[in-house]
């Protein structure tokens, strides 16, 4: 190994995000040694980011490292799984120490936040990528999944979806928001916060969940096929947003059923848990809307407040191809 590749496992070596009991052994070693829980079961998740596919080159390097980690633990709060592990396999083009320290400095804080340890990955030269796992607990049969919903739950969302696609449609040059709107829309695309309290609130009461990456009309029909149903959503109900407050709530409905990058989680309820999903997510500081309902038909219905129906046209969301 060179000089310049131990440094660099220096500085990572020191930006670890929390200490936690249950790593017996961390970073340094060929193996990290890690004491999972008795009783729980292990919710694992890995993500890759590539430059120029997933995010810009030039992009800032606190915010990368936030977000790296933020769509991976997005993955866990989405399955209602606590945070424990992470490891992150990094090709890197150069040893720009700067940028790296910067890097980890996102990726550690966003660690340290949610108590997670960062106890080992690999480092080594070639085009800016960036892998990240996360290692998760949950009680067993208490994960949940894309599959439960069934005819009659509600359909619903965790704070306000199209945020971050206004912001990626901003810093393209495809949108002009006044402020405040543009800096709140900018912050969503580049710091999501995974929503893990959240998802762990949702245990033994949401019949499904995901989280929105793709925009919420494509992550709820991963629920739907694999659930087996359809569901109809009413626009009207679609949570109030930075983009509809600038540009009226049609003008909205684009980013909020398109456009991905968000990181709510979307789920489905049965109806008798909604005044207990309420209040738990009000305690999480996470509140939901309820935008529609699971279908014994399968496909997705869009219905407008004037009660037609509506159709997610191409010409909607060719902002996001
Ligand atoms: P080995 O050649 O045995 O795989 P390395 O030199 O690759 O060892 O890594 C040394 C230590 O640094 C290991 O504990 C490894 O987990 C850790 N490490 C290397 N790169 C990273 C990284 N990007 N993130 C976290 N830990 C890393
Ligand atoms: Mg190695």
């Amino acid at each position: 190994m060179t000089a310049e590749f131990t440094l660099i496992d220096d500085l990572i070596a020191r930006r670890t995000g929390a200490q936690r009991a249950d790593v017996a052994l961390g970073i340094g070693d060929d193996c990290a040694l890690l004491v999972p829980p008795p009783g729980r079961q292990l919710a694992v998740s890995l993500d890759l980011l590539v430059a120029g596919v997933h995010f810009l080159p030039d992009a800032e390097p606190v915010a990368l490292g936030h977000k790296a980690l933020a769509v991976n633990l997005s993955d866990l709060a989405a399955s209602g799984a606590e945070p424990a592990w992470i490891t992150l396999g990094l090709t890197l083009p150069g040893a720009d120490a700067g940028w790296l320290a910067a890097f980890m400095d996102g990726f550690a804080a966003l660690a340290a936040e949610h108590g997670a340890q960062l106890v080992g990955g690999d480092t080594t030269r070639g085009p800016l990528c960036i892998a990240v796992q996360v290692h998760g607990f949950v009680p067993p049969g208490a994960a949940l999944t894309r599959s439960g919903a069934r005819a009659g739950d509600l359909v619903c969302i965790t704070g306000t979806p199209g945020e971050a696609a206004a912001g990626l449609a901003l810093r393209f040059g495809r949108l002009e928001l006044p402020e405040p709107f543009a800096t709140h829309c900018l912050a969503r695309l580049d710091r999501p916060t995974p929503r893990i309290r959240a998802g762990l609130a949702l245990r033994g009461l949401a019949s499904a969940c995901i989280d929105v990456s793709d925009g919420l009309a494509q992550d709820l029909g991963h629920i739907l096929s694999a659930s087996g149903c359809g569901a109809t959503l009413a626009l009207g109900q679609l949570p109030l947003t930075a983009v509809s407050a600038a540009l009226g709530a049609e003008a909205a409905w684009p980013y909020a059923l398109a456009g991905g990058d968000d990181y709510e989680l979307l789920f489905t309820l049965p109806a008798a848990q909604q005044a207990e999903a309420e209040a738990r997510l009000a305690a999480a500081g996470c509140p939901f809307s309820v935008i529609g309902r699971i279908d014994p038909e399968p496909g997705l219905r869009l219905v407008r407040p004037d009660g037609r129906p509506h159709a997610l046209e191409r010409g909607g969301y060719e902002h996001f191809a």
